[in-house]
C-alpha cells in the first residue's frame, strides 16, 4: 500500500490542489492528514473541505485548535488570522448550513494521536501531542528532548507542525531529504525513527515549493520505505489572495515566496 501523507496546508488551496493532483500521478491508495490544514491563509473552508473530502483521517493542530477553540500562545498575525478563519467558517456556515454542519463535526471530530498500521501519527510530538516543536537543531542541542521523545515511539513516528520535512533517527541524527538517496528513507526495522513529511501550503526550510511524503509499504515488512516529493505550485496566486484581505498581515504572504 502507498499512503500518501501531508500535513500543515494552512489554508493554502493552490498548494493543496498541486499536491493533491501530484499524489494521483503517485499511485497511492489513500492519503492521511497531520493537521494544521487552517490558519494563515487565505481559504480555509474549501481547505478543510477538500481534506474532508480527499483524506482517510486527519489530526489536529495547534492552528486547528486555535481557530475552532482558542488562539493561546500565537503571536499577533496569527491570532488575527485565527479569528477572520473563524468567522469564514462561520459565514460559510448561515450560506449553507447543511454543509456547515458536516465542517463542523469533520473538524470537531479531528484526533490528536492516531496509531496507523503500527506507525504513530500527532501533529507535534509525541509528548505534546499538539503543540510541542521537534526542530532539527534539536539532534545536535538537545538530545534529552529528543531521547525523552523517542521513549514514548516504539519504532517510528510522523510529525508535522515546523514545517521542515526530513528523519530523526534515535541516534541524533537529522537527515534532511536531499541528504537521502533518491530523497526516499529506507524504514530500518529496529531503528526508531521520527519522520516530518513537511509542509504543503507554508514550508520553512528555504525552499517554497509544498512538501509532502508516501509511505511505501508494498515491499513488505522489513522494506517500507519513506519517499519525500518537492513540488512548485502557483506562490503568487496564494500570495495575492493573503495581500487582499486586510485581517491577514502581508508578512504571511511574503514569507511563502521565501519558504520561510
Ligand atoms: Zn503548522
Amino acid at each position: 500500500m502507498r499512503t500518501a501523507i501531508i500535513s500543515d496546508i494552512h489554508s493554502n488551496l493552490a498548494a493543496l490542489e498541486a499536491v493533491l493532483a501530484d499524489i494521483d500521478q503517485r499511485n497511492c491508495q489513500r492519503i492521511i492528514c497531520l493537521g494544521d490544514i487552517i490558519g494563515y491563509g487565505p481559504d480555509p473552508v474549501a481547505c478543510a473541505d477538500l481534506v474532508a473530502q480527499r483524506c482517510e483521517w486527519s489530526l489536529l493542530g495547534n492552528h486547528d485548535f486555535g481557530v475552532l477553540y482558542e488562539p493561546t500562545n500565537f503571536n499577533s498575525a496569527a491570532e488575527q488570522a485565527a479569528y477572520w478563519t473563524r468567522e469564514q467558517f462561520e459565514k460559510a456556515s448561515k450560506e449553507d448550513p447543511e454543509a456547515g454542519r458536516r465542517r463542523w463535526n469533520f473538524l470537531g471530530h479531528l484526533r490528536v494521536r492516531v496509531s496507523d498500521n503500527g506507525y504513530l501519527c500527532v501533529h507535534g510530538t509525541p509528548r505534546k501531542p499538539i503543540n510541542e516543536y521537534l526542530f532539527p537543531d534539536d539532534a545536535i542541542n538537545n538530545p534529552h528532548k529528543l531521547g525523552s521523545i523517542f521513549d514514548r515511539i516504539d519504532r517510528v513516528c510522523f510529525v508535522g507542525h515546523t514545517h521542515v520535512p526530513g528523519v530523526f533517527t534515535d541516534d541524533s541524527e537529522f537527515w534532511k531529504p536531499d541528504e537521502l538517496t533518491g530523497n526516499s528513507y529506507p524504514v530500518d526495522p529496529v531503528q526508531k525513527a521520527i519522520i516530518n513529511p513537511g509542509s504543503v501550503g507554508q514550508p520553512r526550510d528555504g525552499d517554497p515549493r509544498a512538501s509532502y511524503a508516501i509511505l511505501d509499504t508494498t515491499g513488505g515488512e522489513g522494506k517500507h520505505r519513506v519517499e519525500f516529493h518537492r513540488l512548485p505550485y502557483d506562490v503568487e496566486l496564494t500570495v495575492d489572495k493573503i495581500h487582499a484581505i486586510d485581517r491577514l498581515h502581508d508578512w504571511l504572504g511574503d514569507r511563502l515566496r521565501e519558504g520561510r
